[in-house]
């Protein structure tokens, strides 16, 4: 069951007027949100970032924060599955064309629900490979924005090539990567690209930094140019669908043995751990810091 408009409905009854914003211009913001045991994970960090998101396109969050809790408890309860990932979608709704923004339209509001799966296990043990890109989006990719046409065509250059991820690289420096955020391992000590405009925050990257600072991981928050990457020791990549992922190939050479590394392994178990416990275990707000 999805959500759409003030109604809980099938997928297959769900449509949307060709003139809607979101069709026509992309005009809209999007978010998405784990939930383990049914619980939505770090929700209040979610719905900040959504709220970042519509105060980067102007768009007036049409829901409180306890309307939107109560909104996705509703959809977790009406679809199949302990973990499930929930997606928000939320557009300018629906005008007559022209670039302005409308006076007095009603945004649309869609939720949908998918089964949560973790990574193939294989790819746990082998190790992903990625290409990288030169990173031509806009300069505003801390807006989860649903116009996604250059993260679709760059994600697109690594299934060409059998690859999991693209890793984008702007003015000489890591950002993230098409769907996912990257990290770097260089002389045993966890890189992260620094928080701005032109990556996504991820919550992921969070609970990352959360694990290693907590257990003791040298981790440094810096700039990391394109020469790191390409010599890194292990590169890691993770996004809420994906936990953390280990890239043992990176435009068809191998990153460090070709292996998935020690920090790897780390911090897997530590995110495994986590997971069992906090992202299950605590009641859907609490979990969020
Ligand atoms: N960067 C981009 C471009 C993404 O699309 C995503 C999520 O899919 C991420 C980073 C990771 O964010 P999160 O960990 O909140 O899923």
């Amino acid at each position: 069951m999805i959500y759409l408009n003030g109604k809980f409905m099938p997928i297959e009854e769900a449509y949307i007027p060709v003139l809607d914003r979101g069709f026509i211009f992309g005009d809209g913001v999007y978010e998405v949100i784990p939930a383990y045991s049914r619980k939505p994970f770090r929700l209040t960090n979610h719905l900040d970032r959504l709220q970042h998101s519509l105060d980067g396109i102007r768009l007036k969050n049409p829901f409180s924060n306890e309307a939107w809790q109560n909104l996705l408890e509703q959809i977790i309860a009406k679809n199949a599955g302990e973990d499930q990932y929930l997606y928000l979608h939320i557009t300018r709704g629906v005008a007559k064309r022209d670039h302005a923004f409308p006076a007095n339209v009603p945004p649309t509001v869609f939720i949908m629900s998918n089964p949560l799966l973790p990574p193939p296990a294989e790819l746990l043990i082998s190790g992903a490979a990625a290409i990288t890109a030169m990173d031509n989006r806009w300069i505003r990719c801390d807006v989860k924005a649903i116009s996604l046409l250059p993260n679709v065509l760059l994600r697109q250059l690594a299934v060409d090539v059998q690859a999991l991820e693209t890793i984008l690289i702007r003015d000489g420096f890591l950002t993230e990567g098409a769907a996912s955020n990257m990290f770097v391992v260089k002389n045993k000590v966890l890189l992260a690209p620094p928080k701005s405009h032109l990556m996504l925050p991820g919550i992921t990257y969070d609970v990352v930094l959360e694990l290693a600072a907590a257990n003791q991981i040298p981790h440094e928050i810096r700039e990391i140019s394109e020469a790191e990457v390409r010599t890194a020791d292990e590169i890691l990549l993770t996004s809420s669908t994906k936990e953390i992922m280990p890239i043992t190939s990176l435009d068809n050479n191998p990153v460090g043995n070709g292996k998935p590394g020690a920090m790897f392994t780390q911090l897997h178990a530590l995110y495994q751990q986590y997971k069992a416990t906090d992202m299950r275990g605590r009641p859907s707000d609490a979990a969020s810091r």
